[in-house]
């Protein structure tokens, strides 16, 4: 055994060594998520915002990618604590409680700086996007689900209780001057969460990620070698899950959709649906199904979809491409509207619908 160690020592020395470098890349690349193909992932499925979540994580590290996970979670559940209406101990919904009808809060500045962005958007839009639109989707029970069409005089008495121009955003707070006025962030919340899980993924220097809150997707860095992202989009009028086609984004975008299948009611074969226009009181009807807006911050991808869905075709894609957002826009004639710089990122796969020229 000796001898043959002995005469054999060379060969020995070089496996020892190879097996040590193997063993040594294998090790790295496993834990430093070196880009050699695609980082492993796994997919993570949950529920916040009262709706359905689902975080692909690509990383080589899966105890770190499991942690990051759950900092994930945590992260959604106290950005939709802080910001729901209905969460009875959150500042949204004391604000609603004691200062319907005037008077100045001051916000903690964190939901002032996310008000002062809305009003920003809303200004833009003319109100299309309006943050203090709650007392109308009361009154529709959108939220609650306690569906009806309201009358012409309910709708018009809280027409005056919707208008932005009586809200009022500063450092030093907020204020409704209208009376009877709310606020929520039901349009735009999807979005910061978003843009509160990119904070997440930079500060763990997560390699690549795909999340999806609702309908808000997020993309994040890259998958491995790869560094474009195709995100579906979905078929207005299809089943969950099928797509009408993808749009090829880079990372570190915001995809949010608004569309008129989220939420409805029929009557008479009437289709009511959860996005409001605020000069009419009324769901917008303007021949949109949906709008997807892709840009690089969430809540104004979110504000901006609700918006553009409200603003219509023409004036909706000017708006975005002022903003230098790319956007699809779909009509119930099954066409679909791409944005300017988009035409060439967009892959449509659903036979039923055509590009619009
Ligand atoms: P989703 O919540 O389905 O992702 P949106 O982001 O478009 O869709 O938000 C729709 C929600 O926003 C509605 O359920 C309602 O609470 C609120 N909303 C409806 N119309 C408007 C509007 N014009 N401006 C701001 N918020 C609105
Ligand atoms: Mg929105």
């Amino acid at each position: 055994m000796m001898r043959f160690l002995a005469r054999h020592r060379r060969i020995i020395n070089v496996i020892v060594i190879i097996a040590f470098i193997a063993g040594f890349v294998y090790f790295t690349i496993k834990t430093r998520d070196i880009k050699i193909g695609t980082y492993d992932s796994k997919t993570y499925s949950g529920i916040a915002f009262n709706t359905a979540i689902k975080k692909t994580i690509f990383m080589n590290d899966v105890d770190r990618r499991d942690q990051i996970d759950a900092e994930i979670d945590k992260t959604l559940r106290e950005i939709d604590e802080k910001l729901s209406y209905r969460n009875e101990d959150s500042e949204v919904a004391f604000f609603n409680r004691n200062y319907a009808t005037g008077g100045i809060y001051n916000f903690d500045p964190e939901i002032i700086s996310y008000l002062k962005k809305e009003m920003e958007i809303c200004k833009e839009t003319d109100g299309a996007f309006c943050p203090c639109i709650l007392p109308l989707t009361r009154l529709w029970g959108i939220e609650d689900g306690n569906n009806k069409v309201p009358s012409d005089k309910d709708i018009k008495d809280r027409l005056a209780r919707i208008d932005y121009k009586e809200m009022e955003v500063t450092d030093e707070g907020l204020t409704l001057n209208a009376g009877n006025m709310a606020i929520d962030f039901g349009a735009s919340g999807k979005g910061i969460a978003a843009d509160k899980v990119y904070k997440v993924l930079s500060d763990n220097d997560v390699p690549g990620a795909i999340i999806s809150i609702g309908g808000t997707i997020l993309t994040y860095g890259s998958k491995g070698a790869d560094d474009i992202w195709r995100v579906g989009i979905q078929d207005p009028r299809g089943a969950t899950g099928d797509a009408i086609g993808a749009i090829e984004v880079g990372g570190g975008t915001f995809i949010s959709t608004s569309g008129d299948y989220e939420k409805f009611f029929e009557v008479d074969g009437k289709r009511y649906h959860h996005i409001l226009d605020p000069k009419t009181g009324y769901p917008a009807d303007n021949g949109l199904i949906s709008v997807t807006i892709a840009t690089d911050n969430g809540l104004t991808s979110d504000a901006m979809s609700t918006a553009c869905f409200v603003m219509g075709l023409e004036d909706g894609m000017r708006y975005a491409e002022s903003k230098g957002a790319d956007a699809v826009f779909v009509t119930s004639d099954k066409k679909i509207h791409l944005s300017k710089g988009l035409k060439k990122r967009f892959i449509i796969k659903a036979k039923d619908y055509e590009i619009a020229k």
